[in-house]
C-alpha cells in the first residue's frame, strides 16, 4: 500500500522538505510505495528576506516571486487549497472543499505578524515584513527628506537581526541621500538591551552611538495614535512620529488556532531534537510553525530540514530514525547597505557576530539569489 506523506505549507520549510525527501525517495516514489503531497494556500513563492531591499528600492518586489509550480520537483505533487483543520487523531488535515488523508504529515505553515495586537497599529505603522508593506514603505522613504522615524518591535517575531538591520539601513540610506541630519531614527526594543541575543547587542550599539541612532529600551507599545501621530506606551510615554515603522509579535497560522494544536499563540509545541509534535509519532513541525525558543528564520528551517527528511526518508525505507536536530541557525546582519556581519549559534554555542565587511554583505546578497536552489533540494 502507498504512504502518504503530507506537507502542509509551500513557503521556505515545507518546500525545502518535500523536494529534499523526493530527492531522498525517488524509487519508492516511482514503485508507488510512497507519495509526496505539498498542500498550499497560494501559487506564489515569496523570498521574504527581500523585502529589506525593496524598501531602500535596491531591488523590485518581481526579483522575489516565483510560482511554486516552478520550484517543485516532479515527483511532488503540489495541491493549491486552504486547510482549516488538522486532525491528528484522524491522521487527516481537511479543508471546505477536500479531506487529505496522511501517514505522515509535516506541519510548516510558518508565522505571521499580528498588526492587531496593538491598537492604532495596523491604521498608523508602516512595516517591511508583509511584500505590500514593503512595498509602500519604498514608497514613504523615497519621499523623505525630514522627520522622525520611529522603530517598534515586539516579540515574538521572525528574523530577530530585521529590526536592527532596518534601523542600521535607514542610516545609510538617508547619508546617501544627504538629508541624514535632517531625518531623526529612534530604535526601540520591549527588553533591556537592544536586542535578545546579548552579544548581538553588544556588536549594535557602538554602530548605534557612532552613528547617531537614538534607542530605547524596555519599550513596550500600548497603543497607536494615528490621528496625532503618536505612539504611547505602556508606562503611558508619548512618543511622536513622521513615520511609525513596526515589527509586530507574530502568531502562528490560523488554522494551527483553529485546530487546537497550538499554543496560545498558535505555535506547535514541538520536540527541541527530534522535530516531532509533542505526543505525536507521525507528525513533525518545521520552520516558523514551531514553539521552539529559536530563531524563526529560513536558515533554521533549513538546518531543521535535514534531520527531519533523513528521518522520515529512513522510516518510509524501514530504517530507524537517528538523527537529531542540534538548534543550528545562521543569521547575515546588514550593518548599512553595503557591509554585514555573521552568525551561527546552536543550543549549545552562542553566537559571536563576525567583523564587519562588504564581502559578507555580498555573501547576503548572493544567497538571495542561491535561495532558489536551495529550496528546490539542489544545494
Ligand atoms: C523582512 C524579513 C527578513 C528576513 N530575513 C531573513 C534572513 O536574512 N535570514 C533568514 O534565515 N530568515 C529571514 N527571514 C525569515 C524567513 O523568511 C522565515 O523564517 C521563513 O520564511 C520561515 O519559513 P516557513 O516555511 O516556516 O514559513 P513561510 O515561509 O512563511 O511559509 C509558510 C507557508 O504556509 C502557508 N500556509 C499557512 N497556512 C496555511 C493553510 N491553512 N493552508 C495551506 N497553506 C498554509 C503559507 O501561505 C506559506 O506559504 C526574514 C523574514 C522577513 C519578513
Amino acid at each position: 500500500m502507498t504512504q502518504r506523506v503530507v506537507v502542509l505549507g509551500g513557503g521556505t520549510a515545507g518546500t525545502m522538505v518535500a523536494n529534499r525527501l523526493a530527492r531522498h525517495l525517488t524509487d519508492q516514489i516511482r514503485s508507488k510505495e510512497v507519495e509526496i503531497l505539498l498542500i498550499t494556500n497560494t501559487e506564489k513563492h515569496l523570498y521574504q528576506p527581500g523585502y529589506l531591499y525593496i524598501a531602500f528600492n535596491e531591488k523590485a518586489p518581481e526579483h522575489f516571486i516565483r510560482e511554486e509550480r516552478d520550484l517543485i520537483h516532479r515527483d511532488v505533487t503540489l495541491i493549491v487549497d486552504e486547510i482549516q483543520k488538522i486532525e491528528p487523531d484522524q491522521n487527516r488535515v481537511r479543508s471546505d472543499r477536500a479531506e487529505y488523508p496522511y501517514d505522515y504529515l509535516v506541519i510548516a505553515t510558518g508565522s505571521r505578524p499580528d498588526f492587531d495586537s496593538v491598537p492604532g497599529l495596523r491604521e498608523s505603522a508602516h512595516n517591511f515584513y508583509t511584500l505590500d508593506g514593503a512595498t509602500r514603505l519604498r514608497d514613504t522613504l523615497a519621499g523623505m527628506k525630514k522627520g522622525r522615524i520611529l522603530i517598534t518591535v515586539d516579540i515574538p517575531h521572525k528574523c530577530p537581526a530585521a529590526p536592527l538591520e532596518i534601523a542600521l539601513m535607514l542610516d545609510d540610506y538617508f547619508r546617501k541621500r544627504g538629508v541624514r541630519e535632517q531625518v531623526e531614527i529612534q530604535y526601540t526594543y520591549p527588553i533591556g538591551r537592544i536586542h535578545s541575543l546579548e552579544s548581538v547587542a553588544e556588536w549594535a550599539l557602538p554602530q548605534f552611538e557612532k552613528r547617531g541612532i537614538a534607542y530605547e529600551t524596555f519599550f513596550n507599545l500600548e497603543r497607536v495614535d494615528p490621528e496625532r501621530k503618536t505612539a504611547i506606551t505602556m508606562d503611558g510615554e508619548e512618543h511622536p512620529f513622521d513615520v511609525l515603522i513596526s515589527v509586530p509579535a507574530h502568531q502562528g497560522a490560523q488554522v494551527i488556532l483553529d485546530s487546537g494544536i497550538g499554543d496560545e499563540m498558535g505555535f506547535v509545541p514541538t520536540d527541541r531534537h527530534t522535530l516531532k509534535m509533542e505526543g505525536s509519532d507521525n507528525v513533525y513541525v518545521i520552520g516558523d510553525a514551531t514553539n521552539l525558543p529559536i530563531s524563526k528564520a529560513g536558515s533554521t528551517a533549513h538546518y531543521q530540514s535535514e534531520p527531519l527528511v533523513h528521518n522520515l526518508a529512513s522510516r518510509l525505507k524501514g530504517l530507524p530514525e537517528t538523527a537529531i536536530y542540534n538548534g543550528k541557525v545562521a543569521c547575515f546582519l546588514e550593518n548599512s547597505l553595503q557591509d554585514a556581519s555573521f552568525i551561527t549559534f546552536d543550543y549549545e554555542n552562542p553566537p559571536k557576530p563576525a567583523a564587519t565587511s562588504e564581502l559578507l554583505h555580498w555573501f547576503k546578497m548572493a544567497y538571495g539569489e542561491f535561495y532558489w536552489l536551495n529550496v528546490r533540494g539542489i544545494l
